[in-house]
C-alpha cells in the first residue's frame, strides 16, 4: 500500500536539541574537546560595564570557526548556515527557536579583539594536539602561500596620483574652512579624479610594481603573481608544519611582496617559541630554495638547528681558476694576480650581503688570458656572500642521501596542508581588509585545520581500539567454528564405525 506523509505543523512541541544530534557528530565532539571558557577572561578588557550586551565571545569564536570548517567566506553565510544546522546550534549553545547574532556583529567583533586572543586559541588547540602525541617538534617543514586580498585590481591607483589627491584634499579642507562649496573647489576634485589611471589604456598596468601602485580599498594588499597564474592583490601566509602528524605549529601573515627568506627568521622564532612552551625542541627545518639567505642560515645556526634548504641559484663553493687565500682575504687568478677584497654590496636576487673582490684593470689589460677570463670587460669581479661558510656547509649537507629524503618529506608534509587550507578551509581569500585582520583569518583557518586533525586522530585511535576488539571476536568465532566442525567430524566418524 502506498504511503503518503501528511504534514500538519504543530504549535507546541517538546524538542531537545541534544537528542537529535548523534554522539559521534563532529561539532558535538568538538564542543566536548575544545576548552573555551578562558575566552571570557581574555576578552573582558574590550568591554565596558554599561551599555548594550555584546555577542558572547565564545559564540563569536565558535561561529567564526564554523565558517572556516565549512569553507564559508562570508559572515552572512555563516549565520544562515548555522541557523539551519542542529549540530552547529548545539555547538554554539543556541536552541532552534533562538535568533542568532546579526552577521555584521561578527565583522565588528573580529576587528575589536586583538590578534593575541586568536593566537591564544591557536596555542590551546596546538597544546591539545601535543598532549595527544601528534607533535614531536623535532622536524618542521615551512612554506608559504598567497591568499587573495579582499580588493580588486581595479582599485589600484598610482601612488603619485594618490599623493596628489591627498594634497588636493588638504587644500580643499583649508578652502572649505574659509568658504564653503566654492565652484573652484569642485573643479579641483574633478581635476584630481581625472588624473586617475582608469580609462587611459592599460599601459600603466605593465609597470604594476608595488612601490608605484597601491589599492585604494586595501592599502596592505600587494600585487603578486605565481608562475602561470594571473596577477592579483594578495597577502602571504607563512606556515610551519610538524612532520610527525602534519599539525600546523605556526602561521603568520606577511605582505605579499616580501620574500620568503625575509620572513623566515620571525617565522622560525615563533615556531620555536610555540613548541618550547611544551618542552619540545626543533632540531631540523625543511624548506625550499626561496628561504635561502644568509640571515636565514644565521638564524638556524643561532638556534643550533640543522637546515635542509637548497642554496639560492646555482651555488658553487669553488671558483674555477681562482684560489682563495683566507689570511690575505683575496683571490689569486689563473695568471697569478691578486683580486683583493674591495667592497660590500647587496645582492639584488635575495638581499644577501656580498663581498666583492676586484682585479686590477692594469693587470687584466696585459693578461694573455683576458679573452677567456673577462671577454671585453676591463676587470674581473668575484662576488661572495658574507655567510660563505654557512652556504658551503649547507651545500655539503645537500649532497648527502639524507637530503633527498628530506626534500620528499618536505613536499609530502607541507604541500597537502597548504592545499587543504586554501581549497577547503576558507584561506583562498580573506573577507577582511588590512594585514592585521588577514592574520586573524589565517590563524582561524589554521585552528580549523588542527581541530579537524585532532578529532580525526582521536577517532582513528578509537577505531583501532574497536578494530582490536572486533579482531578478537572474529578469532574466537573462527576457533569456535573449527571446534564445532571437528566435533561433528568425530561424531560422523564414530557413527560410521558403529555401522561397520
Ligand atoms: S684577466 Fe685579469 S683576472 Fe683574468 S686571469 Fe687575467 S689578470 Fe687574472
Amino acid at each position: 500500500m502506498q504511503g503518503k506523509k501528511h504534514y500538519q505543523e504543530k504549535l507546541f512541541t517538546s524538542f531537545q536539541l541534544s537528542n537529535h544530534v548523534p554522539e559521534d557528530n563532529f561539532y558535538r565532539r568538538l564542543k566536548e574537546v575544545l576548552p573555551m571558557q578562558w575566552i571570557y577572561k581574555a576578552t573582558k578588557k574590550y568591554y565596558g560595564h554599561e551599555g548594550q550586551r555584546s555577542i558572547d565571545p565564545v559564540v563569536f569564536f565558535k561561529l567564526i570557526l564554523i565558517g572556516y570548517l565549512e569553507n564559508l567566506c562570508s559572515d552572512r553565510r555563516i549565520i544562515s548556515t548555522a541557523q539551519m544546522r542542529l549540530d552547529m546550534l548545539l555547538f554554539i549553545g543556541y536552541d532552534i527557536d533562538e535568533q542568532l547574532p546579526w552577521h555584521s556583529t561578527l565583522s565588528r567583533t573580529r576587528q575589536l579583539y586583538g590578534e593575541d586572543v586568536f593566537r591564544e586559541l591557536f596555542k590551546k588547540v596546538l597544546s591539545l594536539c601535543i598532549d595527544k602525541g601528534m607533535v614531536s617538534g623535532k622536524r618542521q617543514a615551512i612554506d608559504s602561500v598567497f591568499v587573495q586580498a579582499n580588493a580588486s585590481m581595479e582599485s589600484l591607483q598610482k601612488k603619485a596620483i594618490l599623493n596628489d589627491a591627498d594634497t588636493y584634499a588638504e587644500e580643499l579642507e583649508v578652502k572649505t574652512e574659509n568658504d564653503d562649496n566654492k565652484p573652484e573647489d569642485k573643479a579641483i576634485v574633478k581635476d584630481a579624479e581625472d588624473k586617475k589611471p582608469y580609462g587611459n589604456g592599460n599601459a600603466w598596468r605593465k609597470n604594476m610594481r608595488n612601490n608605484l601602485v597601491s589599492s585604494t580599498t586595501d592599502e596592505d594588499a600587494r600585487v603578486s603573481v605565481k608562475p602561470g597564474k594571473t596577477r592579483r592583490l594578495n597577502y602571504l601566509a607563512q606556515v610551519s608544519v610538524d612532520t610527525e602528524d602534519h599539525v600546523i605549529t605556526h602561521i603568520q601573515s606577511d605582505f605579499a611582496d616580501k620574500k620568503d627568506s625575509q620572513c623566515m627568521p620571525s617565522q622560525l622564532n615563533h615556531t620555536i617559541n610555540n613548541l618550547s612552551e611544551h618542552g619540545l625542541t626543533v632540531e631540523e627545518v625543511l624548506a625550499d630554495g626561496n628561504y635561502s639567505s644568509s640571515e636565514a642560515l644565521r638564524t638556524l645556526e643561532e638556534h643550533n638547528i640543522i637546515g635542509y634548504i637548497p642554496n639560492f641559484g646555482h651555488y658553487k663553493p669553488l671558483r674555477e681558476g681562482f684560489e682563495y687565500d683566507k689570511q690575505k682575504d683575496c683571490y689569486t687568478c689563473m695568471a697569478g694576480k691578486e683580486l683583493p677584497f674591495t667592497r660590500h654590496k647587496e645582492s639584488h636576487g635575495n638581499g644577501n650581503l656580498m663581498k666583492q673582490y676586484i682585479s686590477n684593470p692594469k693587470d687584466c689589460a696585459a693578461c694573455p688570458l683576458k679573452e677567456k677570463c673577462i671577454g671585453k670587460g676591463k676587470f674581473k669581479t668575484i662576488a661572495v656572500t658574507t655567510a660563505k661558510e654557512l652556504f658551503d656547509k649547507m651545500h655539503k649537507r645537500l649532497q648527502m642521501p639524507q637530503a633527498t629524503k628530506m626534500k620528499k618529506l618536505r613536499s609530502s608534509t607541507i604541500e597537502p596542508v597548504l592545499g587543504t587550507l586554501v581549497n577547503y578551509l576558507g584561506m583562498r581569500r580573506v573577507n577582511t581588509k588590512g594585514i592585521i585582520l588577514a592574520g586573524k583569518c589565517m590563524i582561524m583557518a589554521a585552528i580549523a585545520y588542527n581541530v579537524k586533525k585532532l578529532l580525526r586522530f582521536a577517532a582513528k585511535k578509537l577505531l583501532s581500539g574497536s578494530e582490536i576488539i572486533q579482531g578478537v571476536v572474529n578469532s574466537v568465532l573462527i576457533l569456535a567454528k573449527v571446534f564445532i566442525a571437528k566435533i561433528r567430524w568425530y561424531f560422523f566418524k564414530s557413527c560410521i564405525g558403529i555401522q561397520k
